[in-house]
């Protein structure tokens, strides 16, 4: 057995969570290989060292002195070792940055550093070898991941390596140059080391005891899923769920390696399963609910727009050439409505209709915006009759008007479109039909 452990950067924020950290790792010897963020809040009104080295750098990007900046990074650092009395010093390290920063070596040169001065120094506390990122994670030239070169190289280095710490959120591009992912990019750094190595398990630790029912900020304490698949997840992450990375899902799903979320706080809790697919049915019949504000639909009316071939590709057409993605789709015989972002949407509006107008000839256009959509999904919603019904009677009960409904063709999800006010109560009215009052 093999487990590739994440921690992320509430985790690893202080002496006190290295230590608890520490503990995790030596408390089962299969977990071998070790991904670590940079340090993140040690509480509400503290700043992540990633967004310190971003503010740092800028300043130096300006020309302007960042020493004050730096040293206060510096001092995070130090803390953790003072506090766990390591005998490494990162002196030499800073002065390299330093001069690094003053030869604007770029803004994911410097972000990196936070991870890669933070895997140091738990790598020296664990005793583990450190494996740079740099070495094996690689992006092309265009910026784009490559995934089967770095899959490739993470296998050959680590292959001989019995245990090891490698920093999370960044790689290298084609002329040696830092590239990091995206924000909270570490999670994906854990999965491809995972695919590397045929991890038995991804652990993903966090401060959080794992995969929420609903948003914390609506619902009170909400209920922690078991078991989720990749296909439930990516539907609630990209409604807005924030547990993990929404890219880090792919590389583990290749080789189908479950994702197990769990709580440095409360290593006792089993955490969250997130797997390729399973037999264990969700507690209740949906297993979460997540949902967006910020939407604008687009309706098109024609008569008889069903007769005609090539309407709706047209119709697409007015917001591709605008650089529109779209969201939903749904239709009735002579309307077709386009969801789409508002921020995304606003400032083209005059273009698309425009466009729409040319492209497609249509009767009328109507265009809503302030809307929110609320997606409700769950294995169990495929076998199980009246789910829908239920939503929708609790919506009516908590007098919320319902102007969308698009029921994915997996019957995995129930896309719900309301008004931005509605959305709490939307939330809330469905957590509480079937999750408190389990009905
Ligand atoms: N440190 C990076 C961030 O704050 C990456 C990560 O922690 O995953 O976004």
């Amino acid at each position: 057995m093999k487990k590739v452990v994440k921690f992320g950067g509430s985790s690893l924020a202080s002496a006190a969570q290295f230590a608890k950290v520490a503990q995790i790792i030596k408390s089962d010897k299969q977990r071998k290989f070790v991904v670590a963020s940079a340090p993140g809040k040690r509480n509400s009104a503290d700043t992540k060292v990633t967004d310190m080295l971003y503010g740092c750098y800028a300043l130096a990007e300006e020309g302007k002195a960042f020493d004050k900046e730096l040293a206060a990074i510096e001092a995070r650092y130090q803390e953790i070792i003072d506090g766990l009395e390591l005998t490494v010093s990162l002196s030499e390290d800073f002065k390299t940055i330093a001069d690094n920063f003053k030869a604007k070596a770029g803004k994911d040169y410097a972000a990196s550093r936070g991870e890669f001065l933070n895997s140091k120094l738990l790598a020296a506390y664990l005793g583990f070898e450190f494996v740079d990122a740099a070495e094996m994670i690689c992006f092309k030239q265009s910026g784009e991941f490559n995934a089967e070169k770095t899959n490739e190289l993470v296998a050959a280095r680590l292959e001989k390596v019995e245990y090891a710490v490698i920093p999370g959120f960044y790689g290298s591009s084609p002329d040696g140059k830092a590239k990091t992912f995206s924000r909270g990019g570490s999670d994906i750094t854990g999965s491809i080391v995972a695919r590397a190595v045929r991890a038995d398990v991804y652990e993903n630790w966090t401060d959080v005891s794992g995969v929420l029912v609903a948003d914390p900020r609506i619902i009170n304490d909400p209920e922690v899923i078991d078991v989720i698949t990749y296909k439930e997840l990516r539907e609630l992450s990209y409604m807005g769920f924030s547990v993990l990375h929404e890219d880090a899902i792919f590389p583990v799903r290749v080789e189908g390696i479950p994702i197990n979320i769990r709580n440095t706080n409360d290593p006792a809790a089993e955490g969250t399963w997130i797997v390729a697919s399973t037999c264990q049915k969700s507690k209740y019949t949906i297993t979460g609910i997540a949902g967006k504000k910020g939407f604008c639909s687009v309706t098109l009316e024609k008569d008889m727009m069903n007769a005609e071939v090539g309407f709706g590709r047209r119709v697409l057409q007015a917001f591709e050439d605008n650089d529109i993605s779209f969201e939903h789709l749904p239709s009735g015989i002579d309307t077709m409505t386009v969801l789409v972002h508002q921020d995304e949407f606003m400032h083209k509006e005059a273009n698309v209709v425009s466009a729409l107008h040319r492209l497609t000839h249509p009767d009328g256009i109507e265009i809503e915006s302030d809307l929110a959509l609320v997606a409700v999904v769950g294995r169990g919603m495929k076998s199980a009759r009246g789910t829908a019904g239920r939503i929708f009677a609790a919506l009516a009960h908590a007098n919320v008007n319902v102007k969308m409904i698009d029921q994915g063709s997996s019957e995995l999800n129930i896309i719900i479109g309301v008004r931005n006010e509605d959305f709490e109560v939307a939330i809330k009215a469905i957590y509480d039909i079937f999750v408190s009052s389990r009905l």
